[in-house]
């Protein structure tokens, strides 16, 4: 059985520090990051220099960067694949779907996990690393991010009828969260 985990959660959550404690777990593991996808043909195209560049191009040139990364993502044939990304993007035009019907149908993943903290918790982690440049988003806004990712995830699931994990990183804890990621996943293999 072949197993493909799809591990969303919203910016700055720590999905990056989950899975690559997962996937050290896991015999056979293979992790992705969809947006390292995305973010090498981008650069190719000189269309952008950095990561957290790609969200501010038009809507039709990042859905173009994502279809080419579905499909080179969804050719992968290690026994496990790992596949962080996101749910939605916060775009100039609005939420953008991170796992639109193709997407999702292309990936055919097996599991669905959500990473989630509090909005505190967020909000230091997003402004805490100096590496990266997340947006700045009021407590309110962090709790319309977190309800919005329940409804994606939701919607996720039942376009690829994966079950869907609700996995909570609590400060300090990432560990925890990691193994909890590798049980469910260990599940799946009776
Ligand atoms: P993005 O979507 O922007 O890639 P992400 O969800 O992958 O973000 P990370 O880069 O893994 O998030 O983590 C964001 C920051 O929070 C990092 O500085 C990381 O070290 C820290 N962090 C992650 N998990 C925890 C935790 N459980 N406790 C404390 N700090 C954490
Ligand atoms: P990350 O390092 O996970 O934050 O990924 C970098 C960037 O890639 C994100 O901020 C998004 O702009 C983009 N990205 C990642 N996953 C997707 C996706 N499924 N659909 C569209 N864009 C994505
Ligand atoms: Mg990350």
């Amino acid at each position: 059985l072949k197993l493909r985990a799809v591990v969303v959660g919203i910016p700055g959550v720590g999905k990056t520090t989950v899975v690559d404690k997962a996937v050290s777990s896991l015999e056979g593991g293979k992790l992705v990051s969809f947006g390292t996808v995305m973010l090498e043909e981008a650069k190719r195209r000189k269309w952008v220099k950095s990561r957290d560049q790609l969200r501010g191009m038009t809507v039709v040139r990042q859905r173009e960067l994502q279809t080419l990364a579905a499909r080179k993502i969804a050719g992968m044939r290690d026994s496990i694949v790992i596949v962080d990304t996101h749910l939605f993007i916060r775009t100039k035009e609005g939420f953008w779907p991170g796992l639109p019907y193709d997407v999702v149908r292309a990936m055919r993943p097996t599991h669905l996990v959500l990473v989630e903290a509090s909005p505190r918790e967020i909000a230091s982690r997003r402004a805490g690393d100096a590496a990266r440049y997340r947006d700045v988003v009021t407590h309110q806004g962090l709790e319309e991010e977190l309800a919005l990712a329940r409804s994606y995830l939701a919607v996720s699931s039942t376009l690829s009828g994966a079950p869907m994990l609700i996995v909570a990183n609590a400060e300090g804890k990432s560990d925890k969260a990691a193994s909890v990621v590798v049980e469910a996943l260990r599940s799946a293999r009776p």
